[in-house]
């Protein structure tokens, strides 16, 4: 049996968790909500994390522009979506939302536009 201590950071509460393994089972206490649970099962099998981040542009006004995955990916692939994201220049007019990096990794998640910085038809 294994027990180690978990901080949930699904949420602001942040519940410190007590996660014990034994014989492929999974124990937690401390957690406020289910949510807790979720996420300390999720980090034991398969942690997932967001990326918030900036893009590079050609556009002097705006040479950075904030950028975020579109949904969760395994935090093991943080650094590579990262480099994904580094070798990206922006050189079109693009909007809040639009994908600027579509499946990164073939990881089923988008890269995409957090700003309107470099707004269409600005
Ligand atoms: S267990 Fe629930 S209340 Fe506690 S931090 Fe996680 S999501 Fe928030």
């Amino acid at each position: 049996m294994s027990t180690r201590e978990m901080v949930c950071i699904t949420c602001p509460r942040g519940c410190t968790m007590q996660v014990e393994q034994f014989d492929g089972a999974i124990k937690v206490t401390g957690n406020f909500c289910k949510r807790g649970e979720q996420f300390a099962v999720n980090e034991l099998t398969m942690p997932m994390r967001t990326i918030c981040s900036t893009v590079k542009t050609s556009f002097p006004e705006s040479p950075v522009l904030p950028c975020r995955v579109s949904k969760d990916i395994p935090k093991d692939k943080i650094f590579d979506v990262m480099n994904e994201i580094n070798r990206v220049v922006v050189t079109e007019r693009i909007s809040r939302g639009d994908v600027i990096i579509k499946n990164v990794l073939g990881l089923d998640a988008d890269v995409i536009s957090t700003s309107d910085l470099l707004r269409k038809g600005e």
